[in-house]
């Protein structure tokens, strides 16, 4: 019955005649993936019911916003989204602006792709640049240089939602031209980031388990728990009394040995079943951890004092 609805509903076209989505918000990137922006803009526009809310904003709409208004024929969205230039009725989910939200780790969980610094929380404690080079984008994304924004906040509801990470990733463009460099430092700090600060991994399989209980982003963390439980069978000796135990949970119990058999809640029922061993072989080593100033620092700025506040965190 399900299928027959779901076949139709797809080569009947009704999806693109009823369509269902209220509002789709697009964010662009580069711009050379044009000619996929574009094309995603325009499968969008059958996705929403009214192509007024159609939002499209980012980096390439930004830059080049005329040209996408005449490719899409949607008016792009011009620089930061803040909670002013939102919707009134989307306001309450995004109460301070985009840069004091949390990112969604969970969609890093849902694909095959292998991100490689996906062990860090990512941020800005600053927007924007003092400066206008000719060749550079920045000044036209970020126009006004906003010289401090909160951590704290950020760094726990990522812990909370998705465990503790290993780096602290900054996105800013000139961080050292904030007057609010030795707050920002004195934060980075106060989160875990002193020099001498070591980071231990969480367990990972209990958080995924975790996330599938609470039915957040099932896909992702179904993917992410099955993968964590048939890497940690494959490492247990081979003809061994626990290797013998976990393989029956997996394979004849469960059947959680493929992503493509596998089930949420057989996941949660397997992991019960197995999670005492789990544990007992989960010995994390303290790792030393890192800032990693993504976008490099002004040279121009650098100054005695600003070394010494540098000082005060292992970064790179
Ligand atoms: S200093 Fe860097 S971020 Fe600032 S405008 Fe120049 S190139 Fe862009």
């Amino acid at each position: 019955m399900k299928t027959a609805y779901y076949k139709d509903y797809y080569w009947k076209g009704i999806w693109e005649k009823e369509s269902e989505w209220d509002r789709v918000m697009i964010t662009t990137l580069f711009t050379f993936y044009w000619k996929e922006t574009v094309e995603t803009i325009n499968f969008a526009k059958k996705l929403v019911k009214k192509p007024s809310e159609l939002m499209v904003g980012g980096v390439l709409a930004t830059i080049q916003a005329d040209e996408l208004e005449q490719a899409t024929g949607i008016k792009p969205h011009k620089g930061i989204l803040n909670v002013a230039r939102l919707p009134q009725d989307s306001r309450s989910a995004l109460t301070k602006g985009e840069d004091t939200m949390p990112l969604d780790y969970s969609i890093l969980d849902g694909i095959e792709y292998k991100y490689t610094m996906t062990n860090a929380y990512y941020g800005y404690t600053t927007r924007g640049c003092i400066r206008k080079c000719a060749f550079c984008a920045v000044p036209k994304l970020e126009p006004i240089y906003n010289s401090y924004i909160p951590l704290t906040d950020r760094v726990e509801l990522v812990s909370e939602g998705y465990g503790e990470q290993k780096d602290l990733l900054l996105m800013d463009n000139n961080i050292l031209a904030s007057k609010d460099l030795e707050k920002i430092i004195n934060e980075i700090v106060a989160c875990g980031f002193g020099k001498e600060d070591k980071f231990t991994q969480p367990d990972l399989l209990e958080i995924a388990i975790g996330n599938l209980e609470k039915g957040y982003n099932d896909r992702a963390y179904t993917r992410k728990a099955q993968g964590l439980i048939m890497d940690f069978y494959n490492k247990l000796k081979v003809g061994s009394e626990e290797s013998y135990q976990v393989y029956k949970v997996i394979f004849d119990k469960y059947h959680i040995n493929k992503l493509l058999t596998t089930k949420p809640e057989n996941l949660l029922l397997a992991y019960e079943e197995i999670k005492n061993i789990y544990k007992k072989h989960f010995h994390p080593m303290p790792r030393q951890r890192y800032v990693d100033f993504n976008q490099g620092v002004d040279a121009r700025l650098f100054t005695e004092e600003k070394v010494q506040l540098l000082s005060k965190i292992r970064y790179c």
